[in-house]
């Protein structure tokens, strides 16, 4: 039997670079979800469609090929239509698309598969919204991760300016309020904890601290 690891919370958490580090460390594989809402938000994108294009945005679904896929180095790829999006969708523009196509059910029910399948056959630590709630309620762990606003702004706005992108960090904040707000308020799965989901909070921490201190949780759950 696989073991799954759920970890959930609003963006800029340190969610992905804390369950890369943890999962090589336990052998496990990484899957970051929210890849997959930026690959549907980059192909809405390139056909022009806007958040408000909801039926052509579904339309889309049957026109297009998502996969997931590893590289010899065990990183994560996300394909569309057998085009490698991994850098492509890692701008401000797709996290608020990303964001928006997530908001609908049909959007969620077509990755919803691809998901859980992976959990099927790999030991996995997976990163989202609702991986503990809905993709994998039987996770063996499930942890929500979080930090405050002016934090998780602070990160992304550094990991932004180290890709060399000319962005605020005024703008980056208000990113991610918007986005927390939307992700939070959506009808379906909405962000929130999972009832039985262990909760860690890691603001002011450095990301040494932080691997360490979800290890040792991990470390307990398997
Ligand atoms: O995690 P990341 O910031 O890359 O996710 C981009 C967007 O995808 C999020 O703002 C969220 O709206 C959506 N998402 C989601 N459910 C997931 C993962 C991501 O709705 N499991």
């Amino acid at each position: 039997m696989s073991v799954a690891i759920a970890i959930d919370g609003p963006a800029g958490a340190g969610k992905s670079t804390i369950a890369r580090l943890a999962a090589k460390e336990l052998g496990f594989i990484y899957v970051d979800t929210g890849a997959l809402y930026r690959t549907i938000g980059l192909a809405a994108s390139r056909r022009g469609l806007s958040a408000e294009d909801k039926s052509q945005i579904i339309t889309m679904l049957d026109e297009i090929k998502v996969e997931l896929s590893f590289n010899d180095k065990g990183e994560q790829i996300v394909l569309l239509d057998n085009e490698d999006v991994s850098g492509l969708i890692r701008t401000p523009e797709i996290s608020m698309m990303a964001s928006a196509v997530s908001a609908i059910p049909e959007v969620r029910a077509f990755l919803l598969n691809l998901q859980r399948d992976m959990s099927h056959t790999n030991n996995v630590i997976m990163d989202g919204r609702d991986i503990g709630t809905v993709v994998l309620p039987d996770a063996k762990l499930k942890i929500f991760l979080s930090a405050s606003p002016e934090c998780r702004a602070r990160r992304r706005y550094d990991e932004l300016i180290e890709k060399g992108m000319d962005v605020k960090y005024e703008d980056v904040l208000n990113d991610v309020v918007a986005r927390d707000y939307a992700d939070s308020h959506r009808d379906i799965s909405p962000l929130k904890p999972a009832e039985d989901a262990v909760m860690v909070d890691t603001s002011g921490e450095d990301l040494e601290t932080s691997v360490n201190k979800l290890l040792s949780i991990m470390r307990e759950y398997i």
